[in-house]
């Protein structure tokens, strides 16, 4: 397990850990196209995937003395970075699902713990590989801002049913999806961003929030506003409408459809978690960090400042 792997041409031999929705809806799919992976075990307490060998944790794994030279991680994220250090430990490279941890100080342990074990730490956004987000940027530069919207409303029962982890502390609550958004804004913004004032709704028998909104300000100067909603029932919406001095730009649908002045843009196949692994491949080939914690940054701050509004108890 702990040898020097050779990533030119062979596959990297990579575990999947925590075998829940998204590891079923978007990892095994894009781990399966892309030949640079052979998806070798999962590790998960008690769900496995049919053909694939099962652990149910990574001690067991490791213990096991299979081959493996990888991991990557899909649990509720309270339990990540304990499992992220444990790998980067044994010498294994480490993708992580969105947010990399559940405290910024977290996250710096583990851009350390990379650092000292010269192994990979990448720390995915995946909304920011949708379809329109670099055309966005693209557009944006070189306009000066002046007005920022974010609306991202969905329905979590919808999108995570029973998911009792996301309203737990740690759980990040509405900023599970919201937190995607400011992965988009923080990749598309030519400058920085900072949290102004943020208002928190908790429900009485939770710990973490199903709606908030946030007033931040672009370095030049503009409000940047956000409202997040975990009770949207009928059309969903995932939307930053940024307003400038030489047009407007809306994009949709969390960055998969883009209207530049009113006119829509042509759409691209969704790739974004095959984007995600095309770059770890790369990453993994240079024992490459790639950590940016700037919308980690933001929900922080958003905690930090937000004055919290206790609203009726919720169940899924
Ligand atoms: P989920 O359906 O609850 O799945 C998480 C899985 O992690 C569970 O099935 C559980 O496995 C496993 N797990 C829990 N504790 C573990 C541990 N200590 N070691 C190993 N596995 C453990 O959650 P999810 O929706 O897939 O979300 C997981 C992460 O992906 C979250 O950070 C979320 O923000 C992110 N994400 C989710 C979506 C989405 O649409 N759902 C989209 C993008 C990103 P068992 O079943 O074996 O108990």
């Amino acid at each position: 397990m702990k040898e020097e792997h050779h990533v030119n041409g062979t596959p990297i031999r990579l575990a999947l850990v925590g075998i829940g929705k998204i590891a079923r809806d978007q990892h095994i799919p894009a781990i399966t196209a892309n030949p640079a992976f052979d998806l070798v075990a999962t590790v998960s307490p008690s769900s496995r995937v049919e053909g694939i060998q099962a652990f149910h944790d990574l001690p067991s794994l490791l213990a096991a003395g299979l081959d493996v030279q990888a991991v990557s991680l899909c649990t509720p994220p309270e339990v990540r970075t304990r499992i992220a250090r444990e790998a980067l430990d044994a010498g294994l490279h480490v993708m992580l699902e969105k947010p990399p941890a559940v405290a910024l100080s977290q996250a710096q342990v583990l851009v350390a713990d990379a650092a000292k074990a010269q192994r990979t730490l990448f720390a995915t956004w995946h909304s920011r590989e949708a379809g329109h987000v670099d055309a966005a940027r693209a557009w944006l530069s070189g306009r000066n801002l002046k007005d920022v919207r974010i609306a991202w409303r969905e329905d979590v029962r919808r999108w995570h049913p029973g998911q009792e982890w996301i309203f737990a502390a740690g759980g990040f609550g509405v900023f599970d999806p919201g937190i995607n958004a400011l992965s988009i804004l923080t990749r598309i913004m030519p400058g920085a961003v900072a949290v102004e004032r943020a208002t928190l709704n908790i429900p009485e028998n939770r710990e973490s929030p199903i709606a908030a909104s946030l007033a931040m300000r672009h370095a030049c100067g503009a409000p940047i506003s956000a409202e997040f909603d975990f009770l949207q029932t009928g059309p969903q919406t995932w939307e930053i409408a940024i307003e400038t001095d030489n047009g407007s730009l809306l994009l949709r649908d969390g960055g998969s459809k883009m209207l530049i002045d009113g006119t829509a843009q042509t759409d691209h196949p969704d790739a974004e978690y095959p984007r995600l692994y095309a770059r770890f491949a790369e990453l993994v080939r240079d024992s490459a960090v790639d950590v940016d914690l700037a919308p980690l940054t933001l929900v922080a701050d958003a905690f930090m400042v937000g004055r919290q509004q206790r609203v009726a108890p919720f169940e899924f």
